[in-house]
């Protein structure tokens, strides 16, 4: 039998997420512990990491991964407002429609430099078809290009910090000690960012696509 949150109706069948003894979901107490939250020992934490990364004129400060929704907009004019100057980058989406082209045109013009990466659509298109025919997510190569290719564009530019979005773990439920995460790592991109148990290895070994066709959707290699 379906279970739902008490609160907010999410299924138990969600990945991740947990319904506790009062049936209430994991996300749900991560929103109510919120409110114990330091808000003020927060903001210190931030500024310590930011004046460790602020470059002062020699490269940009960071990158902010940009899709031109709410969170990354918020993202960038915060930074902005702390007196970062961020690199922008966006993971192109298979059909980017108008209203997300003219949120993206919006994002530049807070004043920002911005960068973003098209993945080869011949291969994408196989991409697409594997995903959707293999794990269920037609959009699987956008789900991983959205963590792979921001990192890319950090090493390739030699920007040491990358100011991700939401920990959907917290949002949205997901186990405690990735919801208390504050760092993005390889290991949570495997375990929880899209992957859906198709790893990008497989696709050459099991369907063939050659390896450098899929720098797009892998972590670069630094030695
Ligand atoms: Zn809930």
């Amino acid at each position: 039998m379906l279970k739902y949150c008490v609160r907010c109706i999410m299924p138990h069948t969600k990945p991740d997420l947990f319904i506790d003894a009062k049936g209430v979901c994991s996300a749900c107490r991560s929103y109510e512990q919120r409110t114990e939250i330091d808000w003020a020992q927060r903001e210190k934490e931030l500024a310590e990491v930011l004046k460790r990364f602020k470059n002062n004129g020699s490269n940009w400060d960071c990158i902010v991964p940009v899709s031109g929704g709410k969170d990354s907009t918020y993202q960038v004019i915060r930074m902005l407002q702390l007196g970062l100057n961020p690199l922008c980058v966006t993971s192109t989406t298979c059909d980017l429609s108008d209203l997300g082209r003219a949120n993206i045109e919006n994002i530049k013009h807070l004043g920002v430099d911005y960068v973003e990466f098209s993945p080869n659509p011949v291969v994408r298109a196989k991409l697409n078809k594997i995903g959707l025919t293999q794990v269920g997510d037609i959009s699987w190569p956008e789900h991983v290009g959205i963590f792979t290719i921001p990192v890319r564009a950090a090493v390739q530019y030699k920007v040491p910090l990358i100011v991700w979005g939401e920990n959907s773990q917290n949002e949205y439920g997901g186990p405690a000690a990735a919801a208390e995460n504050n760092t993005l790592t390889r290991r949570w991109l495997e375990e929880f960012g899209g992957l859906l148990g198709l790893r990008v290895s497989d696709l050459s070994e099991v369907y063939g696509i050659d390896a450098k066709y899929l720098l797009p959707y892998q972590y670069p290699v630094v030695g």
